[in-house]
């Protein structure tokens, strides 16, 4: 089927092992209610996140039905280097997140407010602003030790004050280049809305695969969606389900 989604999938969701309202059971519990057939919980990750074995063994250990459940997580991109806020060891993931949680500027990651204060100020450029961004995504993406998908692309622009307007068809094809060179999807998400059909449908052209994610941080919020359905329907883009499928041998942490 070209423009739906066949199969019901959402890869971005919070249990309160984060900032999620609720648990881990009760998410996998919604999904299951929802009617999904590829659930993924992603709870942000940071460098000193000490919980992680934990998580991962009770999400390996879920079975809801007929319910395939993915384990991830979400981090943050830190500069244009694509360095990524994860500690040293981690458990093995189906997929890791790539999240513009804050501007990943070349020398660390600023606020958007201060970008925005900047931008003002005449200090930096909307162009240079989006080329930083894009930079650091496409180093990301290379630097991912998991199966990665670009989270809420574009979410960060409004904070600043900026939006697609000044993001080119070459930026877009930069980023598909490195999806496909590193087996990246990217996601349409449904809380940020973002990104426009535009990129999506560009993306999605260039054959990098797109998914489905709420980023729903309760229950309620898994599943539902309104934007993505749009995007995907206008554009005639199918979801893929396929990250992360290549299951590894052993859940054993590793070194990354
Ligand atoms: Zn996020
Ligand atoms: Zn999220």
């Amino acid at each position: 089927m070209t423009g739906t989604d066949a199969l019901l999938s959402d890869w971005h969701t919070h249990s309160n092992q984060t900032d999620g309202a609720d648990s881990i059971p009760a998410m996998a519990d919604a999904a299951l209610l929802a009617g999904l057939n590829i659930w993924g919980l992603s709870d942000h990750v940071r460098a000193s996140s000490d919980w992680l074995d934990e998580y991962h063994r009770e999400v390996r250990a879920l079975r809801r039905g007929d319910l395939d459940i993915r384990c991830g997580l979400e981090t943050k991109l830190l500069n244009t280097a694509g360095d990524l806020d994860l500690p040293v060891r981690l458990p093995t993931l189906d997929y890791l997140l790539l999240a513009d949680h804050q501007f990943p500027g070349e020398s660390g990651p600023l606020g958007p407010s201060t970008v925005r204060a900047q931008l003002e100020r005449g200090e930096r450029r909307g162009e240079d602003v989006i080329a930083d961004l894009i930079t650091a995504t496409v180093n990301g993406l290379a630097k991912s030790p998991f199966p990665p998908i670009v989270a809420h692309l574009f979410s960060l622009l409004p904070k600043m004050g900026l939006d697609e307007s000044l993001v080119t068809d070459e930026h877009v094809d930069a980023l598909a280049a490195a999806c496909l060179a590193n087996g990246g999807a990217v996601e349409i998400n449904e809380k940020w809305r973002c990104p426009s059909s535009r990129v999506a449908v560009r993306l999605a052209q260039s054959g990098v695969p797109i998914t489905c994610g709420t980023d729903a941080h309760s229950v309620g919020a898994v599943a539902s969606r309104d934007y993505i359905d749009s995007v995907l329907a206008g554009g005639g883009i199918t979801p893929t389900h396929g990250v992360g499928t290549q299951q590894a041998l052993a859940d054993e942490p590793r070194l990354s």
